[in-house]
């Protein structure tokens, strides 16, 4: 895929028309955007800036600032929404550009023992469902706002 394609790559050249509270911080070596599943409240997207497939083609210290920015998104999902347990996915199966999956798991989840993507299929062919898995417990500016204050008290770098 070239970074032209990039549908990642496209969103990052275009965070200015995002609507206000989407992109929830800006660090030097990637982006956290709010997830689009708050069932799971908190979750975000942290989308390395650099057009890569696979943490190895990072130099290592573009790799270690990467790694440090998740590491300090988690840790604020962890403070805004204390979760049963925080699932960390890096994928790139379907869109092959750098980007965590930050998913904070409620004890009352039914499908708590399993990875969010068995629900997120089934909601592909059931309406009701997205709507539910969308819909966090409170607005989405709301959300971005509760963790970009943990991000601010963590003191993490802004780019
Ligand atoms: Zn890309």
């Amino acid at each position: 895929l070239a970074a032209s394609d990039c549908p990642f790559c496209r969103r990052l050249t275009l965070l200015a028309d995002l609507p206000a509270g989407e992109v929830v911080w800006s660090f030097p070596r990637a982006v956290a955007l709010l997830g689009p599943w708050q069932f799971y409240h908190g979750s975000c997207l942290l989308v390395c800036r650099r057009h890569a497939t696979e943490l190895s083609q990072l130099d290592d210290a573009v790799r270690r600032a990467y790694l440090d920015e998740m590491c300090l998104l988690a840790r604020a999902v962890e403070l805004a929404v204390q979760p049963h347990k925080l699932n960390y996915e890096l994928l790139g199966n379907q869109v092959p550009h750098l980007h965590w999956h930050l998913f904070p798991r409620s004890a009352s989840d039914p499908d708590v023992l399993h990875p969010v993507w068995l629900a997120l299929d089934r909601a592909e062919n059931d309406d009701e469902l997205r709507r539910r898995l969308q819909t966090g417990p409170e607005g989405r500016p709301a959300t971005a706002a509760r963790l970009r204050h943990h991000l601010t008290a963590l003191g993490a770098p802004v780019a």
